[in-house]
């Protein structure tokens, strides 16, 4: 239902006050007019029956006058009569009409106006004349002798004054009722605003704080429903002061370890920004980041992991004043904000202890954990003017020292951002890489160590990039695994590969019997045994053509589905080959674990044959242990003759380096198979190379 637009506009105060002021007056002015009208009527009786007791007493006394003709005595009767009050004549008649005797009092209005409109004064006239007016009464009385009538006796009453009498009544009554009213009105009013008006607007203004987001409580003075709806109203702003409250934590604070948040930590940079630029201050955010923090979830699981991250917010708190910071931005990922720092030296000395605290070793859920971290250091104003900028530029820094190596702190300089940039034009190129046929694959041959016989090759990925030249897949392959993009790149390198593969078979090159694929992490999921049998499938690939390099770094993943797949892939036959062992976190615990058939010694442990004691003793462990688990063993980055009998003499079973053949381009590898399907292979000089 609509309400008119004017009554919005008044008070409830107003509505209340007009209403009982209606309702009042109202009802009292018609109690007033009742008691009024009653009074008048009562008197206009009253004057009747003074009338009426005239009369009789002129019919009584004048018959002794009329019988004896004493007009004198009529007279004085008819001028005492008129003398009373509000008798304005009175008359005696003959039987016939004739006037006896007329006294009339022409100093009433009435009675002169009427001798005016009959122009003259004659009594019949005038009494006719009187006779209809509404403000006269006139009453008439025979005059009776032994039942003769001997005249009549008329008497004229003026209500002039009982009117006079009314209004002034009315007038008083009128005024008193106003007074009345509005006394009573006012009290009304006063009461109603003391307990109805007073509460609703404390109500509204408190309501208006709480919609503010302030907290505002109203106070109950009653125990009626206004005290009620106060209360009802003090319960309500609790529960929403409550609500913003947890609000506010959930906003700005971590769920986990009760620190600050990213939002609030922005919040604290920006507040540190305004005083530091007030009072010409330094100071320092330090981005931390925890190093290998998913290897911790995956292999000790989650409830450690939350329990580290508690563990490094609580122990970064207790080396800290109480006026620094430290926030939790999300993942492993903390900030530490000191205001105050004077130089850099300090912020080292800052970092240092972080680095420490951090790396000491704890005890978590009964297992010994050693945590490392890396910190990237941005001071105020020198690298950055606005909180994102010194964000984003510790953030780098933080990316930097984590590439340099681990648990170490670097300061920002400009030319990170220089690399940044770099990096993600970079990542723009990679994205239409593919797409302009900017890839594409080489091949290294692996031989046998021992007979120098070819048996396959390495399928390696190469960006021929129109400005950077040929870029290195150490360059490219790590950034395509950050952003995805090596998925589609992966799957792109694994079909080339069969359609080559199954291409030089149907030609008849039958001198590769297998290609060794390196699979990154990224691609690495499930699903990944299916897409390849489709493509084995489709291009008509047995599976003991195709090895699938891994390095260590998957087996750090989820180790549940890792298993899986690599089950699934053991279902669909493929060699399964663990690609640069001994460069990552290898556990010889994986090998036992997870089942594989060849492994690869990375060529940082071949690079130092046969003269570096350390790898000979490395290189003889790692085949003694390959032979022991029934394992097959390639050397990467075989390089010399020396190199080559070291291994070929510890019962290595592959070989491939620069020294037996460089990686060469799918036209260049097609011509090296079509020679050796032609037995032109066996040539002395690759052979000699081989056997030495
Ligand atoms: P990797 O799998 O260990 O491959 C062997 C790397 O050693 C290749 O480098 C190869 O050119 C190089 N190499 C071979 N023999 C010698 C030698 O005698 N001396 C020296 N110094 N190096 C030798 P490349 O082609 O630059 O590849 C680097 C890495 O990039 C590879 O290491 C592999 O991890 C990755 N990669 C290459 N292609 C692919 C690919 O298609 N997919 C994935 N996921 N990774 C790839
Ligand atoms: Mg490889
Ligand atoms: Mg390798």
């Amino acid at each position: 239902m609509r309400v008119p637009e004017g009554m919005l506009r008044l008070g409830l105060g107003t509505k209340f006050i007009l209403t009982v002021l209606t309702i009042l007056a109202g009802t009292m002015a018609v109690n007033n007019l009742y008691s009024l009208y009653s009074s008048a009527r009562f008197h206009e009786k009253q004057l009747v029956e003074r009338g009426h007791a005239l009369g009789r007493l002129i019919s009584l006394v004048s018959p002794e006058a009329i019988l004896g003709f004493d007009f004198l005595l009529l007279n004085e009767y008819t001028r005492q009569v008129s003398a009373q009050p509000d008798v304005v004549y009175g008359v005696i008649l003959s039987p016939k009409g004739a006037p006896l005797s007329a006294y009339i009092d022409d100093s009433d209005p009435l009675v002169r106006a009427r001798i005016n409109a009959a122009g003259s004064s004659d009594v019949t006239r005038l009494l006719r004349e009187i006779d209809a007016h509404p403000e006269l009464i006139q009453l008439a009385f025979p005059i009776v002798h032994n039942n003769v009538e001997l005249g009549r006796f008329v008497v004229g009453l003026s209500k002039h004054s009982l009117r006079a009498e009314s209004r002034r009544q009315l007038a008083l009554q009128l005024v008193a009722l106003a007074l009345v009213v509005l006394f009573l009105c006012a009290a009304i009013y006063l009461v109603f605003r003391a307990n109805v008006l007073f509460p609703i607007k404390s109500l509204i203004s408190a309501s208006r704080h709480v919609g503010r987001g302030e907290h505002a409580l109203v106070e109950i003075k009653s125990n009626d429903e206004l005290g009620q709806l106060a209360s009802a109203f003090n319960a309500m702003a609790e529960e929403v002061r409550l609500e913003q409250a947890k609000l506010h934590r959930q906003a700005n604070f971590d769920t986990l370890t009760g620190l600050p948040n990213r939002l609030m930590a922005m919040d604290r940079i920006n507040q540190t920004i305004s005083r530091a630029r007030r009072t010409s201050q330094r100071f320092a955010l330090f981005f931390i980041d925890l190093d290998n923090f998913k290897s911790v979830n995956d292999s000790l699981g989650h409830a450690v992991g939350d329990e580290l991250l508690v563990a490094t917010g609580a122990r970064v708190q207790a080396i800290l004043r109480d006026a620094d910071t430290v926030a939790r931005l999300g993942g492993d990922e903390f900030l530490v904000l000191v205001p105050d720092v004077i130089n850099e030296l300090q912020a080292e000395e800052i970092a240092e202890r972080l680095v420490r605290s951090i790396s000491e070793p704890q005890l978590l859920s009964g297992r010994k954990v050693v945590a490392r971290c890396s910190i990237g250091i941005v001071l105020f104003p020198d690298n950055g003017d606005t909180a994102a900028e010194l964000m984003a530029n510790a953030d780098n820094a933080m990316y930097q020292a984590k590439a340099g190596g681990h648990g170490s702190a670097i300061f920002f300089t400009e030319d990170m951002n220089t690399r940044l940039r770099d990096r993600m034009q970079m990542e723009q190129d990679l994205n239409q890489a593919l797409e302009l046929g900017q890839l594409a694959l080489h091949f290294q041959p692996i031989f046998d160590a021992v007979t120098g016989c070819h048996r396959g090759a390495e399928v390696l990925l190469r960006w021929q990039h129109p400005e950077r030249g040929s870029v290195s897949p150490a360059d490219f392959i790590p950034l395509a695994e950050a952003t995805g993009q090596i998925v589609g790149i992966g799957d792109w390198v694994l079909e080339q590969a069969c359609r080559n593969w199954s291409h030089w078979r149907q030609s008849g090159l039958v001198g590769a019997e297998f290609l060794a694929i390196n699979i990154s992490r990224v691609q690495f999921r499930k699903r990944f045994a299916r897409r390849l049998s489709a493509l084995m499938a489709q291009y008509n690939v047995p599976p003991h053509a195709l090895e699938l390099e891994i390095t260590e770094s998957v087996l750090l993943d989820d180790h549940q589905n890792v298993a899986e797949e690599l089950n699934s892939l053991r279902a669909v036959g493929v060699t399964l080959s663990l690609d640069d062992f001994g460069t990552g976190y290898s556990s010889l615990s994986y090998l036992k674990r997870f089942r594989f058939d060849v492994l690869k010694i990375d060529r940082s442990f071949v690079s130092g044959l046969p003269d570096k004691p350390e790898d000979v003793l490395l290189v003889k462990a790692i085949l003694a242990m390959a032979k022991g688990l029934d394992l097959r063993v390639v050397a990467e980055g075989v390089e010399s003759h020396d190199q080559l009998l070291f291994l070929s003499g510890q019962g290595c079973d592959y070989a491939q380096g620069y020294l037996l053949a460089m990686p060469m381009s799918v036209e260049a590898y097609r011509m090296y198979l079509e020679t050796l399907v032609a037995g032109a292979v066996r040539s002395a000089s690759l052979r000699s190379r081989v056997t030495g």
